[in-house]
């Protein structure tokens, strides 16, 4: 099968992502094999590419947010029938055993696997994943606009669910890319009469974020109307931190969906920034759960991802739109069209 492989660990300019000619995969007795649609291109495999999150081999295949077909499964499987379209998230496999997995924490679980880091993904025209951890689609979202919605998405419902939100609070979305132009819209959706704060440093996207019923957007330095109960940070900025929270109303939370830091968080001023019972929470990952309400709430809601779509020939220009913020909304590859 063709494939678009991590070969070498170097910048994305240098193409270290190649096409290669690689052997079907084989289901385990477990498992699916599905022939892939389409995978959405996600700044994580830039994380990936560059070697700041260690794939466990090369070359591996990287991307993990999938939408294919089941065109074989194990003998094991009794979930799925070969035809059914599903889609594969970051999440591959979780041991479902341990203290985290039995309290539907997978996404802390140690011995879990990561799509595309630990298993090979879905930048290929067949990919392999355990049948427990795949999901039906629903049928009213299309190939292409649902791409997005498996990490972009999901993870931002996950920051969501962590912010807890009431209805009516002020809540910030600060960088606005591929998830927050989801998240915007889920938040529009299940709260309505939150007022919304959208930061970025891109005219662009602070133009998308007004058209996707945004009350205010402002630069990342700017302040805005008035101080904020929740906000989520999409940003790999440091220096994000502080800004965020001179704006953060008493008892508010900050949730960061960001898997690292490119900056150190700058030294901060604790009874300025933090006292007054603010708090500040990571998300990690993603469950299941997260992947299939959000995936029902998604086709609820008619959520409309944004997506300029490659071929799996232009990877390489589709990463390097991903890197330097050319893409408004979020890039996916088109294998089987
Ligand atoms: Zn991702
Ligand atoms: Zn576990």
């Amino acid at each position: 099968m063709k494939a678009a492989a991590l070969t070498e660990i170097a910048p994305v300019e240098q193409r270290p992502v190649r096409l290669l000619e690689m052997p079907d995969p084989q289901p385990a007795e477990d498992e699916l094999l599905l022939e892939v649609s389409v995978c959405g291109v996600c700044h994580t495999e830039l994380d990936e590419i560059e070697g700041r999150l260690p794939v466990s081999r090369l070359p591996r295949i990287l991307g993990h947010q999938v939408v294919g077909r089941v065109i074989a499964k194990g003998p094991r499987v009794g979930s799925f029938q070969i035809g059914d379209r599903v889609g594969v998230t970051w999440l591959w496999k979780s041991c479902r055993t341990c203290s985290f997995c039995t309290r539907g924490l997978e996404n802390l679980c140690e011995k879990a696997l990561w799509t595309g880091l630990d298993a090979d993904g879905g930048y290929a025209e067949r990919m392999t994943v355990p049948a427990a951890f795949a999901h039906l689609l629903p049928p009213s979202l299309d190939d292409l606009h649902t791409a997005p919605l498996l990490c972009a998405g999901v993870i931002g419902y996950r920051a969501l669910r962590l912010c807890q939100i009431e209805d009516g609070q002020i809540v910030g979305l600060f960088g606005f890319g591929a998830s927050a132009h989801l998240t915007i819209q889920v938040l529009r959706a299940l709260y309505p009469r939150c007022r919304v704060f959208a930061f970025s440093r891109d005219r662009e996207h602070q133009q998308q974020a007004l058209r996707l019923g945004a009350d205010w957007a402002g630069h990342t330095e700017d302040n805005p109307p008035q101080k904020m109960d929740k906000v989520i940070d999409f940003t790999p900025i440091g220096q994000a931190i502080p800004l965020i929270l001179r704006n953060l109303q008493k008892g508010g939370k900050l949730v960061i969906n960001a898997i690292r830091k490119i900056d150190p968080i700058p030294p901060m001023d604790y009874a300025e920034l933090l006292w007054s019972e603010r708090t500040i929470q990571s998300t990690a990952n993603v469950t299941y759960a997260d992947g299939s309400e959000f995936l029902r709430i998604a086709a609820q809601i008619g959520l409309k991802a944004e997506v300029t779509a490659f071929p799996l020939e232009q990877v390489n220009e589709a990463l390097l739109a991903v890197k330097h913020s050319r893409i408004t909304g979020a890039a996916a590859l088109v294998l089987n069209p």
